[in-house]
């Protein structure tokens, strides 16, 4: 392409609202084959609330919050938001003492001089705290049905699970259609659950071989370095939350415009309205750009 035609088609881009870094991004968009999608903040919305609270028997449900809305209002994490703005409103947070983030399984600290975790069971389980059968049960259904569930417990005794609704961004089923005609392989990336993510996955279309979950913040990095190493050339669009060095190793990173400052700097295009449909048009003006489609 000439030098005017990648000015055009990159002003052309601005008034998309896609902002695309310099013209050497547009030649990275000729050979993608796959679009690496995170889930939270991308696919869904990330805007949680704290939809359910489920129990063990004997424990009350306003100590619960309390105990876990005081940890988690001293994380950004979106599951953390919810669960700290529902205690919020329900009555006064625990003085938060020793306060620790487990990256990608939940938080610690000392709540009115209890031992606290909120997370994944994963975490409850590394200090022998296990759910009992029904809140399991609760766990299970939760995310069967694609919500984020969290586990609660201190004092060597799991004691509650919290369930969390995200939900799937009505345009995102189009997005990943769009991405097809494109020749793009989909594939979903997250840190959440199996069954959340394979239940989103069949909520917009992505094929279950393509989910990737559980899958640590740090180890994100090697899911599109592995994909590469097939050779497979790789878009990955992420906000920023976990996912920065993810957008860094892609082939072409497109972050969410509202996600982090990270995720902007991290990547080569900003969709600036956070619209995922955009990533596809994003590609499509690119190619076109450069000649490569009509
Ligand atoms: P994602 O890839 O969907 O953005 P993360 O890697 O941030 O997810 O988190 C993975 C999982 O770890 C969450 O689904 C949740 O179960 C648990 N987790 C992480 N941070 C928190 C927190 N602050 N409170 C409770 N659970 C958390
Ligand atoms: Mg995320």
């Amino acid at each position: 392409a000439t030098p005017t035609a990648l000015m055009v088609g990159t002003g052309r881009g601005a008034q998309l609202g896609i902002l695309i870094k310099g013209p050497e991004v547009l030649e990275q968009t000729r050979t993608v084959d796959t679009i690496v999608l995170d889930k939270t903040g991308t696919v869904t919305t990330g805007e949680m609330t704290l939809a359910d609270t489920h129990v063990a028997a004997g424990e009350d449900p306003a100590f619960v919050l309390r105990m876990a809305g005081a940890l988690e209002d001293a994380s950004e994490h979106p599951i953390a938001r919810a669960i700290a703005d529902a205690a919020r409103e329900a009555g006064a947070l625990g003085q938060v003492e020793d306060f620790a983030n487990i990256e990608g399984l939940g938080v610690q600290g000392i709540v009115d001089g209890h031992a606290v975790l909120v997370g994944r069971p994963q975490l409850l389980d590394q200090w022998s705290q296990y759910l009992d059968e029904r809140l399991q049960a609760a766990f299970d259904e939760a995310t069967g049905r694609g919500q984020t569930a969290v586990a609660v417990g201190w004092d060597g005794q799991a004691r509650a699970v919290l369930v969390v609704a995200d939900r799937v961004k009505d345009t995102s089923a189009e997005a990943i259609r769009r991405m097809r005609d494109l020749g793009l392989r989909p594939i979903l990336l997250t840190g959440d659950n199996e069954r959340v993510a394979h239940t989103v996955a069949g909520q917009v279309g992505i094929d279950a071989a393509d989910v990737y979950a559980e899958v640590l913040p740090a180890d994100k990095v090697d899911v599109v370095t592995r994909l590469q190493a097939d050779g497979r050339v790789v878009a990955m669009v992420g906000d920023g939350v976990n996912d920065a060095a993810a957008l860094a190793q892609a082939d072409l990173g497109l972050a969410m415009g509202t996600g982090t400052d990270v995720a902007i700097e991290a990547s080569d295009i900003t969709l600036v309205r956070g619209d995922l449909r955009v990533a596809g048009d994003a590609i499509r003006l690119s190619r076109r750009t450069l000649g490569v489609i009509k």
